[in-house]
Formats: C-alpha cells, sequence, structure tokens
C-alpha cells in the first residue's frame, strides 16, 4: 500500500514549495504516474497536483517560433492550428501515440518525462533492474529484448551496476528533438532553459536517471524555433499494431527544400535508445543533396553507426535503415495530410 499526500497548486511558487524535501512528485495528467504509483515501481511520499497551473497555452514567440506550455494537452497540442500547419511533424507524431482518450490526459511535461516501457522495469517481480533499483544489475539483457536499444546503451553484462538497454518510449519527444526544441524549466534556483537534446540522456553509469532535469524542477513550456520544414515533414513509426502500440523503431524527418534539392534536415528515432537518437552528421550530408533514395541509405547508415542488439531485437538494425529511408522519401514528396 502506496501512502500518500496530496495537494492542489495554483502558483508556480506553490508548486515549487510544494516538492521541496521528500520523495514529491508533480502530478499532471497522471496517466503515467499512477500507473507506476499502483505497480510498486513509483512511491512518492507527496504528490502535487499542478493541472491548476496557468501553463496551457499555446503562443508564437516574438522570433517566430511558438511557446507550449507545460500543460497543453496532446490531443490539443497535435490538433491547434499553428501546430498543424506549421510543426505536422509534432502533430503526426503526437496523434500515432495512445490513444484519443489518453491523448486528452497526456501533458507535454508528462510526456517528455514518461518513463521506459522496459518490462523489467514496469513489473517489480524482477529483482535486477538498475534503472527501478540502482545496483541491482540489468534482467533484459539477457531476458526477452525485443523492444530494446540498439544505440548508446550501457552494457557491460547482466549483473553489472550500469548496464541499462532500456529505450525512451515518447513519440512526441522524437519528433521534439528533430525539431531542435528547448525545454524551458524552473526551480529553487530560477528558470534556465535546456536544449532537448541535453534533456535526455543516455543511461551512462547512472541508468536510473532519464533526464537532466534536477530535483524539484517544474517544467514550465517547450518552444520550438522559427519552422523550417512544414512542407515536407513524414514522423513513420513502425509496430506490433496500427494503434495503441509502442514505437519499434520511429523516425521524425523534416526537409527544408531549395528546389529539387535539400537545403537542411532534422532527423531523430525513437525506440531503440534511451533518448531520441539524434546524429547532427547524418542530417549535414543531405544539404545541398537531392532527395535521393541512395543518399538517404548512406544517412541511414550513419545514423545507425555503432548499432548493436541482442537475442530478440537484431531486427531492429535493419528495420530502422528502412524506416529512415522511407520516412525521408515521403517527407521529400510533400508533408501528407493523411499522416
Ligand atoms: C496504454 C498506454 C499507451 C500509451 N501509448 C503511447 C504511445 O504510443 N506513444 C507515446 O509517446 N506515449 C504513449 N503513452 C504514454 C503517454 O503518452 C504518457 O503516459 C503521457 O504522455 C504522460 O503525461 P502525463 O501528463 O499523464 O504525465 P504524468 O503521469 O502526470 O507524469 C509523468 C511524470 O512527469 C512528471 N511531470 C509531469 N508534468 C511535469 C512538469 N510540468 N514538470 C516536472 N515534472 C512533471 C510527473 O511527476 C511524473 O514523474 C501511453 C500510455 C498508456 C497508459
Amino acid at each position: 500500500m502506496n501512502s500518500f499526500t496530496y495537494s492542489r497548486a495554483t502558483s508556480n511558487a506553490q508548486a515549487l514549495d510544494g516538492v521541496k524535501g521528500g520523495n514529491a512528485a508533480f502530478l499532471a495528467g497522471g496517466t503515467n504516474l499512477v500507473d507506476l504509483m499502483k505497480y510498486e515501481v513509483e512511491h512518492p511520499s507527496a504528490l502535487v497536483d499542478i493541472n491548476h497551473l496557468q501553463l496551457a497555452e499555446i503562443k508564437e514567440t516574438p522570433d517566430g517560433g511558438v511557446s507550449i506550455g507545460a500543460l497543453v494537452r496532446n490531443s490539443d497540442l497535435a490538433n491547434h492550428p499553428l501546430i498543424r500547419s506549421n510543426y505536422p511533424l509534432l502533430s503526426q507524431a503526437l496523434l500515432s501515440g495512445a490513444s484519443p482518450q489518453l491523448r486528452n490526459m497526456a501533458t507535454t511535461g508528462g510526456n517528455l518525462l514518461q518513463r521506459t516501457r522496459c518490462y523489467y522495469f514496469t513489473d517489480v517481480g524482477f529483482q535486477a533492474c538498475n534503472k527501478r533499483k540502482p545496483g541491482s544489475g540489468c534482467a533484459a539483457i539477457e531476458g526477452y529484448n525485443r523492444i530494446h536499444a540498439i544505440l548508446g546503451q550501457t552494457d557491460k553484462g547482466p549483473a553489472s551496476k550500469e548496464t541499462c538497454i532500456a529505450t525512451n518510449p515518447s513519440d512526441m519527444s522524437v519528433a521534439m528533438a528533430a525539431l531542435q526544441a528547448s525545454v524551458e524549466v524552473e526551480g529553487a534556483h530560477g528558470k534556465r532553459t535546456i536544449p532537448i537534446a541535453e534533456f535526455h540522456r543516455l543511461p551512462g553509469n547512472e541508468p536510473q536517471r532519464d533526464t537532466t532535469l534536477r530535483a524539484g524542477e517544474l517544467i514550465t513550456a517547450v518552444t520550438l524555433p522559427k519552422a523550417k520544414f512544414a512542407n515536407n515533414a513524414f514522423y513513420l513509426k513502425a509496430r506490433d499494431r496500427n494503434s495503441y502500440a509502442f514505437a519499434l523503431v520511429s523516425v521524425a524527418a523534416g526537409l527544408e527544400m531549395d528546389g529539387a534539392n535539400i537545403r537542411s534536415a532534422g532527423i531523430a528515432m525513437g525506440g531503440v535508445a534511451h533518448k531520441p537518437w539524434r546524429v547532427p552528421e547524418a542530417e549535414a550530408m543531405l544539404a545541398g543533396k537531392p532527395a535521393d533514395p541512395e543518399v538517404f541509405a548512406k544517412v541511414a547508415e550513419t545514423l545507425l553507426r555503432g548499432a548493436h542488439g541482442y537475442q530478440h531485437n537484431q531486427f531492429k538494425i535493419e528495420l530502422a535503415k528502412q524506416t529512415i529511408v522511407r520516412a525521408l522519401v515521403t517527407a521529400s514528396k510533400g508533408t501528407s495530410e493523411a499522416a
């Protein structure tokens, strides 16, 4: 039995005060946190409900970008006219995730912080999970590892305190990585902005840490720079079922075209690593090139450089390469309304 206190914050200052000290958590949509509490994976002693904070606005920024409040629901974000027209990649990624009911509850801040779906993390019946129980080892590496990482993982064997092959399950974060978003946060020591590439982290030697957010910090907004990929964007999600399933591999592909040639590109992959996987060098390979599947295949090789799989997920390496090429080919033909 989990016992915890519940309080409702009506200002950012009150919310920050509520999580000071102790093992407290912010409650947004609750679609991940409450599940993890029921599974006995997370045990906050205090829940601070942030749903009444003034953080649910989507507005244009002076430099032509957009600011998305941390409490904007995934469905509102996906269907907002500004997002649909300027950032279709984000809209498509959001609509590929979960179900309409979940998207109506899930928030931008909560989605960024959702935890891995690694079975050995969510099932406390398994003793070894360095992410859930630091220092206990990793059951996934010699277990059923079909959904696990092929890039950036820490793999020092099942007994190591550092091993972790979990993946980040968020679709939204993959699109935000390709769009080079920034995460705005507020904490006891003030406000700061974290580029999304530095927000999620690889397991390194601290697999229990998913992000670089400090204890007690509140995400207030996510900002996107001026849109470049509105006309040529595609989010492709390869999964076991066509709906209500997490990505085995996903690719967010955005192209800025200059006539028949590509001026710049934003590409990120989901389902393959502990964070959305982006390799700027692979994007740079496309500058000045025509939209050619052979060039895209070379980009895929660069994105997958160093990949290695396990007994059940070797297939992801080839799947990822093919998904990248198909996403780029589709994006080059123009943003599809059908996605
Ligand atoms: C059946 C099912 C299927 C799903 N399928 C998909 C899918 O296909 N793709 C996908 O991407 N997602 C999927 N999801 C996950 C879903 O998108 C997340 O559960 C949701 O986005 C989390 O948002 P939330 O607002 O409910 O977060 P919460 O559960 O409220 O919070 C999650 C975490 O974030 C923290 N937090 C929340 N807001 C803030 C803030 N502003 N500042 C600091 N910390 C904060 C909380 O303390 C908690 O630790 C699925 C979920 C379920 C249950």
